[in-house]
């Protein structure tokens, strides 16, 4: 076996092994690094290769990406997780389509491995425009709601449909110098296309779904290269990026063929709060008078804690409520905040006990037991609406049941929406208390109250 033959072995397991450890908070960080030091062997193993004819272009295109990423990397915040994912995305599946047409270019294949660049062109090009068109929504540079016409997936399907006829032709008899071109225009219309439907608030998942086809593009473009690394490194992360989005989808209870089909991110039409009901409001003295006297806190993060990054505060009020003898607890709901794992994220890099967060389906059965919710910046998550009213927005999704503990306690700045823009009946119930203010600032409130009294 060759060194290079053991370096793309080596880069498989420890691709493997990056999934693995990521699927756990644990061991997530080991996961990222050992998927870098993975992805580090493929590189010097290809530059190994034999087919380098010369080094210089790749250096150059190593220094301008390294002169994107790291920019990017640093520069956008932890909210900004979705575009900074979609406009790398954008980059990877460009890449993989320009080496395709290269390829092409290069030596007219047929047969098996035309019809594998083929496909890779389709989804690397569709997925790059997509990509970008999912940036521009979730960055709002574009209008984020759905843009609808009639016909809409029988025109879109109608031009995939095209294009696959291309492709075909293509496989048949490569030397197309006018249909070639037509080809990858039309794979990046339908990129444009598939978006469009699609409202920003469903961004998210779309993105894990361009995932998932960027990743099946660098499979096929592995098939075509006749790369087994690539093929292997491509169908993780189509399978992963489609795993995930199921999973999105499940927790947001949407069905997967709207997705696929784009006709789905209405959901921002919901009427906020109009009426002005009588709410319990209570001030940082009280609501920590409350926590100390409670036996079990859950508390309960959602996007206003990664808005006023208040998770450090959250820390010390856990550290503060601990100390007192009280179990206190975290709720992390799978789409709690605006991209999957973001509480996770948080919550370790303030460095909150791994043990003491508790996934949705394993808290519920125990709110009934707890004696106050605490819930930060979080709204539809744990909005009865989802299950009291079938005509809701969110009707269906599953909820974290802080309704059903004794106190419920929820820090937020005023009476706005959430994500859903739908307002939330647990605001009004006679066991909740408001606590209004900046996340950040109430919880650096409650730890003085908690920490300085004895
Ligand atoms: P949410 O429903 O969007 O509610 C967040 C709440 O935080 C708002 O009502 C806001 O109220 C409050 N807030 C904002 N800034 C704050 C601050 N500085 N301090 C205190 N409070 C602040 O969030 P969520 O409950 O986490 O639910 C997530 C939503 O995103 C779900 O609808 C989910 O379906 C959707 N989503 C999630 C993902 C994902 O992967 N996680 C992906 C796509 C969509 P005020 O303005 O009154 O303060």
């Amino acid at each position: 076996m060759s060194l290079f033959s053991a370096l793309y072995i080596v880069a498989a397991a420890l691709f493997i092994l990056a999934l693995k450890w990521m699927s756990s908070p644990a061991t997530a960080r080991r996961g990222v690094v050992s998927g870098e030091i993975g992805m580090l062997l493929a590189v010097v193993g290809t530059l190994m290769r034999h087919e380098v004819v010369t080094y210089e272009w790749i250096i150059a295109g190593l220094l301008i990406g390294a002169a994107i990423g790291v920019p990017l990397a640093v520069l956008m915040p932890m909210t900004a997780v979705p575009q900074r994912t979609a406009i790398s995305q954008a980059c990877g599946a460009l890449a993989s389509a320009l080496i395709g047409t290269a390829e092409y270019y290069r030596q007219y294949p047929s047969g098996f491995t035309m019809g594998a660049l083929a496909l890779e062109m389709l989804l690397g090009f569709l997925t790059f425009t997509a990509s970008l068109m999912a940036f521009g929504k979730l960055h709002e540079i574009l209008p984020s709601r759905p843009i609808t016409f009639k016909g809409q997936n029988f025109v879109n399907l109608g031009l995939l449909g095209i294009a696959a006829a291309i492709g075909v032709t293509l496989v048949i008899n490569p030397h197309q110098p006018v249909l070639f071109p037509i080809f990858v225009a039309l794979s990046m219309a339908f990129g444009v296309l598939l978006i469009i439907p699609i409202g920003g608030a469903d961004m998210p998942t779309v993105i894990a779904l361009l995932n998932s086809y960027a990743g099946l593009s660098a499979s096929a473009m592995g098939f075509a290269l006749d790369n087994k690394l690539l093929i292997i490194a491509g169908a993780l992360d189509g399978s992963s990026g489609l795993i995930l989005s199921i999973i999105m989808c499940r927790a947001m209870n949407r069905s997967f063929t709207n997705v696929l089909f784009g006709a789905f991110g209405q959901l921002q039409t919901g009427a906020a709060a109009t009426e002005s009901k009588p709410v319990r409001s209570a001030t940082a003295e009280e609501a920590a008078q409350i926590l100390e006297d409670a036996r079990t806190v859950v508390i309960i993060p959602g996007y206003g804690m990664a808005v006023a990054q208040a998770q450090h505060k959250i820390r010390e009020l856990f550290d503060a409520l601990t100390k007192k003898g009280i179990d206190v607890r975290f709720a992390v709901h799978p789409v709690a905040g605006r991209m999957p794992g973001h509480m996770n994220v948080l919550l370790a890099e303030a460095d909150v006990p791994y043990d003491k967060l508790v996934e949705m389906d394993d808290i519920n059965p125990e709110m009934g037991m707890t004696d106050v919710a605490l819930i930060v910046g979080a709204n539809d998550i744990v909005n009865p609406a989802a299950k009291n009213d079938p005509s809701s927005p969110i009707a269906g999704m599953p909820i974290l049941d802080a309704y059903k503990s004794r106190t419920v306690m929820i820090i937020k700045r005023g009476m706005a929406a959430g994500f859903a823009g739908i307002d939330n009946e647990l605001y009004y119930a006679p066991n909740t208390l408001m606590l209004f203010g900046d996340a950040k600032t109430f919880v650096a409130g409650l730890v003085k109250e908690v920490a300085g009294a004895h």
